[in-house]
């Protein structure tokens, strides 16, 4: 039905009927590495559930899975709190809602049309992977952590440490104490050889190539885990122990330093009218790349401002993952070969 033909009572069982199913996903998703349903689906899903809660704000039901991160650490792993929490993203689809979002930025940082104009961002293509928190005391590697609920997260050090593009110790000077933020990944190649190996073996092929990378990673026994030939961008940091930098770019060429790999397609652009085009640029060369992403992030460069403008729910105002339509295509294929 009209979602605004829902009466309080009718919008208030839709939205509790939505919010279990968005848990119910996300558990079968971020838990089990194995969806239940389509990207798509699930996104549209909470869409309809975030146009309802936009029409019914006070129906909105206690304890609501769509306003979580990720989902609670599996119990199998041990658990470790983020000193600062890993958020998500929010989406936008067109230039249109890339605008609101930098009309949504600008308006709270209060800045005019000038200043808005020269606004520069880091672009980076969004990898599809699973994100992982690093800690390195005085440079040295000594813990590894998925995202988790974004404020727990499973304790996967020894499997972190079987990937080879993570540094044990950080190259130069350190700080006494920092969380480094990255992708763990799984390349197309790796990932075909993957599902072909699992099938052989008469096991369930992974949906993709997030969930076999998350599955890869999430393992109890990390000679598994070394089996499988797991990479890593790093682009962004936790907590940090001193201020190394003014700004996000900056901090990527610090990475760089440090010994991480960093996506040498990320770039910097000096204002925000610049974003189409990379976006259409990065959307060419999507299919010649050897890992999967499914969008390019956006972040405003200036560290300060970013932190002036905090979060709001479950992610940053300084950021935002301008995705591709990929998925529905998709769909749309599978419902037409479905009606055929
Ligand atoms: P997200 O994947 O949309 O965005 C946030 C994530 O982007 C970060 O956590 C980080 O891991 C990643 N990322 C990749 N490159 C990055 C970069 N350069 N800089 C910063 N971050 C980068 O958020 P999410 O909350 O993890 O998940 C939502 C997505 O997962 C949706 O696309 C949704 O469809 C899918 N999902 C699907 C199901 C399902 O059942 N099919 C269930 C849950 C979630």
């Amino acid at each position: 039905p009209d979602l605004t033909s829902l009466n309080p009572e009718q919008a208030r069982a839709e939205l509790a009927r939505l919010a279990d199913l968005i848990g119910r996903y996300n558990t079968a998703y971020y838990t089990e590495d194995a969806p239940e349903v389509s990207d798509a689906a699930y996104d549209a899903l909470r869409k309809r559930y975030d146009t309802l809660l936009a029409l019914h704000p006070e129906a909105e039901p206690a304890d609501s899975a769509a306003r979580t991160v990720g989902a609670a650490p599996d119990s199998a792993f041990g658990k470790h709190r983020h000193l600062v929490p890993m958020l998500s993203l929010d989406n936008v689809f067109d230039q249109a809602e890339f605008e609101a979002f930098i009309g949504r930025a600008t308006r709270f940082l209060g800045l005019n049309e000038e200043e808005t104009a020269k606004l520069a961002f880091v672009a980076e293509p969004k990898i599809d992977g699973l994100s992982i928190s690093l800690t390195y005391e005085n440079g040295v590697f000594v813990r590894g952590t998925t995202r988790g609920d974004g404020t727990e997260g499973e304790d996967v050090t020894a499997n972190l440490r079987t990937l080879k593009d993570l540094p044990e110790r950080l190259h130069g000077h350190a700080p006494e104490l920092i969380e480094i933020r990255g992708e763990v990944f799984l390349s197309k190649e790796h990932f075909l050889a993957l599902n072909a190996a699992q099938e052989e073996l008469g096991r369930k092929p992974f949906a993709n190539p997030r969930n076999a990378a998350a599955g890869s990673l999430r393992q109890l026994d990390a000679r598994v885990t070394a089996r499988r030939p797991l990479s890593l961008f790093a682009y962004s940091m936790g907590f940090c122990s001193e201020k190394t930098t003014f700004s996000h770019w900056d901090y990527l060429e610090q990475l760089k330093a440090w010994g991480f790999p960093v996506n040498p397609l990320s770039m910097r652009l000096e204002a925000a009218s610049g974003a189409e085009a990379f976006f259409d640029k990065i959307g060419q060369e999507r299919a010649a790349l050897a890992y999967d992403i499914d969008g390019v992030v956006y972040k405003i460069d200036n560290l300060t401002l970013q932190e002036r403008l905090g979060f709001a729910g479950r992610a940053p105002r300084w950021a935002v993952a301008w995705k591709f339509p990929a998925e529905q295509a998709v769909t749309t294929l599978k419902t037409i070969e479905i009606q055929v």
